[in-house]
């Protein structure tokens, strides 16, 4: 028998707001002593009254929008009542039926998918809606007591709701990669799933279907919501755990009769049973008396429009001439995308100036993008991003401006540096943030392109290398890379490989 799997996720995102969404408490609460990012207001003291913070709600439309969702003319806060010690007012203020955002979608390339799966998929987003969170609750390990820390009490966030669309673990864990690119690139959130900014609840049933993969019985079987999920890493776990749980009970013929929640437990690889989910009767939901309905139809125009990431790995890809993975690797990080975008842009400039360019900096561009492009990639992802990290150095603090990385693109390009040479000047580049100019001639690195300056050195290494010559003479061509090896180690990599195995081929006359 066959089953297939119908998920749906529950998504909050933390919107990095300066304040809080009904106080004027600091938003970054996380990072300062507990319970001091705290006012009456978001403490919830009887007689205060909520006032909305604009900032927050037009995040969330930026939201909504990027979601493809329809925003209507108005939209209403309601107060979610249950009791908790992290919930200081005893309700915490939702959107109930009135969200700021419904029937958006997503739609994204299904990275890793297998053959029989789909390479595309397109999510329906059912509502985008704002809401406080909650304060942090802190068990001590002995459990012994619990602590409460209020600075989060009340930090806008926005939660996504999708409808049962994703098919497999791996989409679900694409579409949380996606939404997180989106959320950077509208800059409403860091989206860091490991610092708790995007938390994911996932919705699973599964229901029998034929062979061919037609669904036998349409009606979906109660679900089971998965919380604690904390990486992108355990959703894809969870979910693959939990379509095996519920495809033996299934086949034993022990179905589910209910929904249920269960929790992740990352180090045991395993859900396990929590309380039953509670319906949205029990939450008891009524309008926020405090503020009025918001009226978005005038607030729509005020919502400044963002290039998307697929958008933006598109236009990498086909404008750039970057590589797709390396596109998408570098659109996932907002600040290296527009460094990369930056560089390229840089480096146009600098192709344009040089003595033998032969055309407009774009045609230049142009004619040699794709070479040009695994360059810039090559050596702003793997080379200067792993002494990046060597040095912990992050994109915010990082000493080289994009002119002089686009500079020193142009001498690798150029072959004006030796590649041991360019990594040199790449790392004082980094530790010392001058020009790439500057450090070859302080260190002598720049390259021997001329021939009489390299002769002596060809003919020395000849000269006390009589037996390789001899064994290139009797026509081991192999020897000819030992002895260019030993001109570029005599040159210390300077010497242009190029012109140095012509002399030497010259002077041993093959
Ligand atoms: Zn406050």
């Amino acid at each position: 028998m066959l089953y297939i799997p119908v998920i749906g996720l529950e998504i909050h995102v933390q919107l990095k707001t300066k304040s809080k969404m009904f106080c004027g408490c600091s938003n970054q609460g996380e990072y300062e002593p507990p319970n001091t990012a705290i006012c009456p207001i978001c403490t919830g003291h009887p007689g205060t009254l909520p006032v909305l913070n604009k900032e927050a709600l037009l995040f969330g439309l930026r939201a909504a929008k990027a979601l493809n969702c329809k925003i209507p003319n108005q939209a209403k806060f309601d107060r979610k009542n249950y009791f908790y010690p992290d919930l200081p007012k005893g309700y915490q203020i939702s959107m109930y039926d009135m969200p700021i955002g419904t029937e958006g979608f997503l739609e994204f390339e299904v990275i890793g998918a297998k053959k029989s799966e789909r390479d595309r998929a397109r999510i329906e987003i059912e509502r985008v809606h704002l809401e406080e969170d909650a304060a942090k609750n802190l068990h001590a390990p002995d459990g012994s007591s619990t602590l409460v820390d209020f600075n989060r009490a009340g930090s806008p966030l926005i939660e996504i709701v999708t409808k049962p669309d994703l098919r497999t673990p791996n989409e679900a864990k694409i579409f949380l990669q996606e939404l997180r690119a989106i959320m950077r690139a509208i800059r409403v959130s860091d989206a860091d799933m490991e610092k708790g900014q995007l938390r994911c609840d996932a919705n699973i049933s599964i229901r029998r279907c034929n062979d061919d993969g037609s669904v036998i019985d349409l009606t979906l079987n109660p679900k089971v919501e998965v919380k604690n999920i904390n990486s992108f890493k355990s959703v894809e776990r969870a979910l693959l755990y939990e379509i095996q749980r519920q495809t033996k009970l299934y086949e034993s013929g022990d179905v589910l009769k209910y929904d249920a929640t269960r929790g992740w437990n990352d180090a045991r690889g395993s859900t396990e049973e929590q309380r039953t989910k509670e319906g949205s009767a029990d939450y008891r939901y009524f309008p926020e008396p405090d503020i009025p309905p918001l009226d978005l139809a005038s607030l729509r125009d005020e919502v400044p429009v963002f290039e998307l990431p697929a958008a933006r790995r598109l236009r990498f890809v086909e404008e750039f001439g970057f590589p797709p993975a390396d596109a998408r690797i570098m659109v996932d990080d907002h600040d290296l995308a527009d460094y990369a975008e930056e560089v390229v842009s840089e480096l146009k400039e600098w192709l344009a100036a040089l003595p033998e360019a032969d055309g407009t900096a774009d045609e230049i561009y142009e004619k040699h993008k794709a070479k040009l492009a695994r360059t810039v990639s090559g050596w702003l992802l793997s080379k200067l991003g792993g002494l990046m990290s060597e040095h912990h150095v992050s994109m915010k603090n990082l000493k080289i401006d994009p002119e002089n990385f686009a500079e020193f693109i142009t001498l690798v390009y150029g072959n004006k540096l030796s590649s041991a040479a360019a990594m040199t000047v790449l790392t004082d580049m980094l530790l010392l943030g001058k020009d790439p100019s500057q450090i070859m001639e302080d260190r002598n690195l720049g390259q021997v392109e001329d021939a009489d300056a390299l002769t002596p050195v060809v003919e020395r290494v000849m000269a006390h290398n009589p037996n390789i010559v001899a064994e290139i003479k009797d026509g081991k061509l192999q020897a000819l890379k030992v002895l260019l090896g030993i001109v570029m180690k005599e040159t210390e990599g300077r010497a242009n490989p190029q012109l140095a195995e012509k002399m030497l081929k010259k002077k041993i006359a093959l």
